[in-house]
């Protein structure tokens, strides 16, 4: 792989190769922007097949970090890294506490959290080394379990596109067919209860499914099913690249409001959503709770704060909107130019993030 050509093409500014053979550490860190702030995003431990493989998979996720911290509102820039290696095998105090030191050289322009692979336990043998992570127990200030917080956002952007598309954002009295009732799935269920929706919902996990049936009365359908129930929103929260030829014909809602990422297969099964008058909350935006809680951490968690901005996901999605019709775009395609916008204004003035200690002043 020609790492800078791929590097130039999307405006990344550095990528960090990490080894310390005395402890099995082989690290990628990739900070893609930061105009915004220090980059962040969470570390990932993987068995990739190829160097090029973990390179690629770091690259493209740190730039999606970009465009999730813009679209939030958040002084934040995009980063991610990945520690090559199996997570059930080879993890090691010694191996983390080496990557918090590869971290914190970076001086605060990259700060990491969880992600596929690591925990919490990972986190606090990082924090040895450096204050630049987030998602540490407790007992350090961490907002804990992010599955909540990113329910709430759904709930609240899936508002702001039933306004739209359905002329309410009360939700009471329509259908929301949910795939996946894991984390997010179940948080997300019991809003929708409450506010008095009716719920279809699915699971690979028979038990994950029962217990959403018992406890607030959902109608459970088979998997394959959910794609063809009458309804009014489709929420996924379960896998990525559910909306593909295969599925469009079958959709019977009017809406896409789920926290899964990367829900769209291909960006032409997005201008088929348009064409179809189905309107999408672009994934990026509604699922952006957890992300906002984690950014809370760094002015000192408080859960209060946290949640209020975590609400403004009804306003971001709403500005989402205006921009797709201002533009006569489709809502995925709006969600990106968001985040460009805000990215360029900002930016105008401040390039390249410098922790304020290195400032020359
Ligand atoms: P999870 O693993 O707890 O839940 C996913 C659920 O989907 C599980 O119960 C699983 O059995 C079910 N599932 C898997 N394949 C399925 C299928 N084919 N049909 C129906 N159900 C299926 O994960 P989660 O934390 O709830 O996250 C759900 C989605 O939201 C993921 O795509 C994740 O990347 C995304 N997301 C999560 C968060 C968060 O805070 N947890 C934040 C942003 C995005």
């Amino acid at each position: 792989m020609e790492v800078f050509t791929g590097m130039q093409k999307h405006g990344y500014e550095q990528v960090v190769f990490c080894q310390n053979a005395d402890v099995g550490l082989k690290a990628i860190i990739a900070i893609h922007d930061t105009t915004l702030g220090p980059a962040l995003g969470g570390l990932r431990m993987w068995p990739y097949p190829t160097e090029d493989d973990a390179i690629f998979d770091v690259l493209r996720l740190a730039r999606g970090m970009t465009y999730k911290a813009a679209a939030a509102g958040l002084n934040l820039g995009g980063g991610k890294s990945v520690i090559i290696g199996d997570s059930r095998r080879d993890k090691s105090e010694a191996l983390f506490r080496a990557f918090g030191r590869f971290v914190q050289a970076l001086a605060g322009r990259y700060i990491t959290a969880e992600d596929v692979g690591t925990s919490v336990e990972d986190m606090d043998w990082i924090h040895m080394e450096t204050d630049y992570v987030t998602g540490v127990s407790a007992a350090y200030g961490s907002s804990g379990d992010p599955s909540p917080a990113t329910a709430f956002g759904v709930w609240q952007g899936m508002k702001a596109v039933a306004k739209e598309a359905l002329g309410t954002d009360n939700l009471s009295g329509l259908t929301v067919a949910l795939q996946g009732v894991g984390h997010v799935g179940y948080y997300l269920a019991r809003h929708l209860k409450d506010e008095g929706a009716k719920l279809v919902v699915c699971d690979i996990n028979a038990e994950a499914a029962a217990r959403v049936k018992t406890e607030y009365g959902a109608e459970v359908v088979d998997t394959d099913a959910i794609y063809a129930v009458d309804c009014d929103i489709f929420a996924p929260c379960a896998l990525g690249a559910i909306v593909n030829p295969k599925t469009l014909p079958r959709l019977r809602c009017k809406v896409i409001a789920g926290a899964a990422n990367n829900q769209l297969l291909s960006e032409s099964d997005g201008d088929a959503l348009t064409e179809r008058g189905i309107l999408y909350a672009p994934d990026f935006v509604i699922n952006a709770g957890g992300l906002i809680c984690v950014a809370d951490e760094l002015e000192g968690y408080n859960r209060d704060r946290a949640y209020k901005k975590v609400a403004g996901i009804y306003g971001n999605i709403q500005r989402v909107i205006d921009i797709a019709k201002r533009d006569r775009i489709p809502t995925y395609r709006a969600a990106e130019r968001l985040a460009e916008e805000r990215l360029a204004l900002i930016g105008q003035q401040k390039r390249f993030y410098l922790p304020a200690e290195m400032l020359v002043r």
